[in-house]
């Protein structure tokens, strides 16, 4: 049995763990819900599963949650309230689901604590990869993938180390746009622009999806999780989302992990590795499916790889810097207030402006991510 605290319990990733934790009631046990401002959601979900606490990070829900919730769970509120759900003593592993960059500190927090992590949320390893990495070091504690490339390069690699890879390789549906022309570009809505072919996710990574900034900030996650250099991690477009990455190896052999795509898989193999859980509810047929094809990306119409490729080689403050002006940007982009192309020019902008600092603190990270939501907004 696994006790589990669940940051972004209301999310599109937090509801498919739980799920995950209702399909394996004998080897999960929910701990520790903690949500941003869904107070029915995370009342409904408290009151079926019992967790010893709930965090709501909007303070003025707390009443609600009182009102609905017996004695036994205990409520914690605010950013304080997330630390104190991920330092739960009968937690061991801490997900991390929550949109954006409010996860880092709950996620040190549980690695000091002796955690285990399980990291959906992304922002984290490109902010402060190296923190992260080097304390989850120092505290003995695992950082496990929930990403599904992260969770398939894992899968894939068996606990080899870098320097038997040759490249990995992260698989890119390509988004709703993989083959709208550029002169379109200027013109798509913010309704085509959530449309995702093949996945269904929050609202932030779909269009980060479309933009291929998401495949950009997992190409850094990428670089700090398996500890290798970017310039070994490569893209390559899969429309049919069925090869979820692959490692190829320094004797030329590839391994790639396949599965109809569903977040349910990723998250339940964080929660029961190094074990193989038996579930019926991702099944894949490949006769079906026919064919599985590859494309190169195409850096023209999507220049967020190469951003990311750059901001993830020169390190020190700059993935903070696009992370944070991509978050504008795209927040920008969903209200109206700039085109499509102009998500890769604000973050390509605010990069360019940056004096970058190599080895950051944690301050100096959440200072350049201050520095480039307002710098971008400009
Ligand atoms: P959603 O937008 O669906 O959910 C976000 C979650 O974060 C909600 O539970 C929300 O709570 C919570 N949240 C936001 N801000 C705060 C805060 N300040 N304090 C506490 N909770 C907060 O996002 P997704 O589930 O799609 O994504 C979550 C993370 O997982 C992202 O980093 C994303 O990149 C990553 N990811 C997602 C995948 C997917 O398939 N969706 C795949 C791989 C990675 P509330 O709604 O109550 O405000």
């Amino acid at each position: 049995m696994r006790n589990v605290v669940l940051l972004g319990s209301t999310g599109s990733i937090g509801t498919s763990t739980v799920k995950v934790a209702e399909d394996l009631p004998d080897r999960i046990r929910l701990v520790g819900l903690g949500a941003g401002n869904n107070t029915a959601l995370l009342l409904d979900q408290a009151l079926k599963h019992q967790p010893r606490a709930v965090s709501i990070t909007d303070v003025s829900k707390v009443k609600n949650l009182q009102a609905g919730l017996n004695n036994d769970t205990e409520i914690f509120c605010g950013a304080e309230g997330l630390v104190k759900l991920a330092t739960l003593p009968e937690a061991d592993i801490v997900l991390i689901a929550i949109v954006g960059t409010a996860g880092l500190q709950p996620a040190l927090a549980a690695i000091r604590a002796g955690k285990d992590i399980a990291v959906a949320s992304k922002e984290i390893l490109v902010m402060a990869g190296e923190i992260v990495m080097s304390e989850a070091r120092k505290h003995g504690v695992k950082v496990l993938a929930v990403d599904s490339e992260h969770s398939a390069i894992f899968q894939c690699l068996e606990g080899r180390p870098s320097s038997s890879v040759r490249r990995l390789w992260l698989t890119a549906s390509g988004g709703p746009f993989r083959t709208t022309p550029k002169a379109e570009f200027p013109r798509i809505t913010v309704d085509r622009a959530l449309k995702h072919p093949s996945w269904v996710m929050g609202r932030k990574i779909t269009i980060d999806s479309a933009t291929l900034f998401n495949k950009g900030l997992e190409m850094i996650e990428a670089r700090w999780l398996f500890d290798i250099e970017i310039e070994r991690v490569s893209v390559v477009v899969h429309p049919q989302s069925i090869i979820h990455s692959m490692v190829e190896f320094v004797d030329g052999s590839m391994l790639a992990q396949l599965s109809t795509p569903d977040m349910c898989l990723p998250i339940q193999y964080a929660l029961t590795w190094p074990d193989r859980a038996a579930s019926e509810r991702v099944q894949t047929n490949l006769a079906r499916l026919g064919s599985l094809t590859f494309e190169e990306p195409d850096p023209e119409r999507f220049p967020a790889l190469d951003l990311a490729r750059r901001a993830g080689a020169q390190g020190g403050t700059l993935p903070a810097v696009l992370n944070a002006a991509n978050e504008v940007a795209v927040e920008a982009f969903v209200n109206g207030n700039i085109n499509f192309p102009q998500i890769s020019e604000t973050v390509a902008r605010t990069m360019e402006a940056h004096e970058l600092v190599a080895h950051p603190t944690l301050e100096q990270i959440l200072e350049a991510d201050a520095w480039a939501r307002r710098e971008a907004a400009l």
